[in-house]
This record gives structure tokens, C-alpha cells and sequence, in this order.
């Protein structure tokens, strides 16, 4: 075999006519793709589902490869069509008769924060770390964890937040990126500071190196406490 053979990379032994036979058979895939999420009632790709997501990867994957595939005949897309169509309304009419049945395909919303901390216990059972909601946090207006009555991880991967009123906000861990939040194993100041695993407020004295009374964890930040101005 001859590396860089140009006349193998681009067409190998196909005919010129074969790319008209692939622009056929993109038409047809395409088509194909259209027309399920036309018939299945999608609106919209926001909020496919784990079970939709499924279905699509897979329709598109056989439609990804009958558009190129010389030796793919077009008949067997349309038996996977059919089957995974027939698949999707079987389960979305399972779904709308069984609220068990849908949870557990589903999942359930989680609550990730109650009343300015995590939920230490939700975030280790759904294997996700407390950092990774900083960003979705911060897009929300949150500065700080004494923000946040209520943080719920939805089915869809949105975190619904409740807020406390101006006049109950707490301290709070500082949710802000590593360049605005100072991270200390020993503190430099007294002062009040947040547990940065879980969120718990401890006062330290200078110098002092601790572990968090709720979770153990033994990294510090300022605590904040700002309100919120939107
Ligand atoms: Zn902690």
C-alpha cells in the first residue's frame, strides 16, 4: 500500500458516477432523519432526553451510514426507521401512563443545594462535583452559595435556583473562578470562611488549619455575603 496514494484517498476504485450515487443517498438519509423527528413530535433538540438521545444516535448512525456505504442497500434503513419509530411512541405512551416507569428512564430532578449548601449526599450518588455547577451558578447571578435557597439539578441537565429574600441572604461559599476565590488549606486572616466541598461556614482563626464539621473536607474560601442585584 502506498501512503498519500491521492488517487486512493480521494475515490479509491469507485466510478466519478458514484458521487452522484452518494448525493442520492445523503437526499435519502436525510430525508429519513427529517421525517422522524417529524412524525415522532420533537419540537426541538433543547431537551432530548437520555431514551431521545438514544434513539437519534442510532437512526443517525444508520443513516450516517447509508448515505456513503457502497454495499448498505436502503431498504434495511427504513426496517430501522420503522422499528425505532415504533420503539419511541411504545415508550413515550409508557412514559405518559406510568409515572414509575418514566422516572426511571428519565430520572429524577435532584436536589444539589438546601439553603446555601450542597447536598453532599446527592452529588456523590449522581458521581458529579460540586465545581461543575459553579459556571451554571454564576450565569444565573450567583455570586455566593448564601444566595441560593434551593438548587435543583433537573432531568435535562438545567439547575433550577430559588433564591433567598436580600434581607435573608448568609455568607456563602464564593462560587466565582480560582482567580476571584483564594483557596487555603491554613487561613491567613480570622475571619468566616466556606468549606469549598460542601459550603459549611466555620469562623478560623489566623493560621489555623481545620477540617469541615459537615463534610471533613479541609479546603477554605473567604465566605461572601452580597446579596443579589438582579
Ligand atoms: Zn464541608
Amino acid at each position: 500500500m502506498t501512503p498519500f496514494d491521492w488517487q486512493r484517498v480521494l475515490l479509491d476504485d469507485f466510478p466519478l458516477l458514484f458521487l452522484a450515487e452518494v448525493a442520492l443517498r445523503a437526499c435519502f438519509a436525510f430525508a429519513t432523519v427529517f421525517l422522524f423527528l417529524k412524525i415522532s413530535g420533537r419540537r426541538g433538540i433543547r431537551q432530548l432526553s437520555v431514551f431521545e438521545l438514544v434513539v437519534i444516535l442510532t437512526l443517525g448512525s444508520a443513516a450516517g451510514d447509508v448515505s456513503f456505504y457502497e454495499d448498505v442497500p436502503l431498504l434495511p434503513i427504513c426496517a430501522v426507521f420503522v422499528t425505532l419509530l415504533a420503539l419511541y411512541r411504545l415508550t413515550m405512551f409508557g412514559m405518559s401512563h406510568s409515572e414509575r416507569f418514566a422516572g426511571w428512564l428519565e430520572g429524577k430532578p435532584v436536589t444539589i443545594i438546601r439553603d446555601g449548601l450542597y447536598e453532599l449526599n446527592s452529588l456523590e450518588r449522581h458521581n458529579i462535583s460540586s465545581d461543575e455547577f459553579f459556571m451554571e451558578l454564576r450565569q444565573q447571578g450567583v455570586e455566593h452559595l448564601g444566595q441560593v435557597r434551593l438548587g435543583i439539578l433537573e432531568t435535562d441537565g438545567d439547575v433550577s435556583l430559588f433564591f433567598f429574600e436580600p434581607t435573608e441572604v448568609r455568607p456563602g461559599l464564593s462560587v466565582l473562578p480560582a482567580e476571584h476565590r483564594q483557596v487555603y488549606c491554613q487561613v491567613p486572616a480570622s475571619g468566616m470562611y466556606a468549606c469549598t466541598r460542601c459550603g459549611f461556614l466555620q469562623p478560623l482563626e489566623s493560621q489555623q488549619q481545620t477540617q469541615c464539621n459537615r463534610c471533613a473536607g479541609t479546603r477554605w474560601s473567604k465566605a461572601l455575603s452580597h446579596s443579589r442585584l438582579r
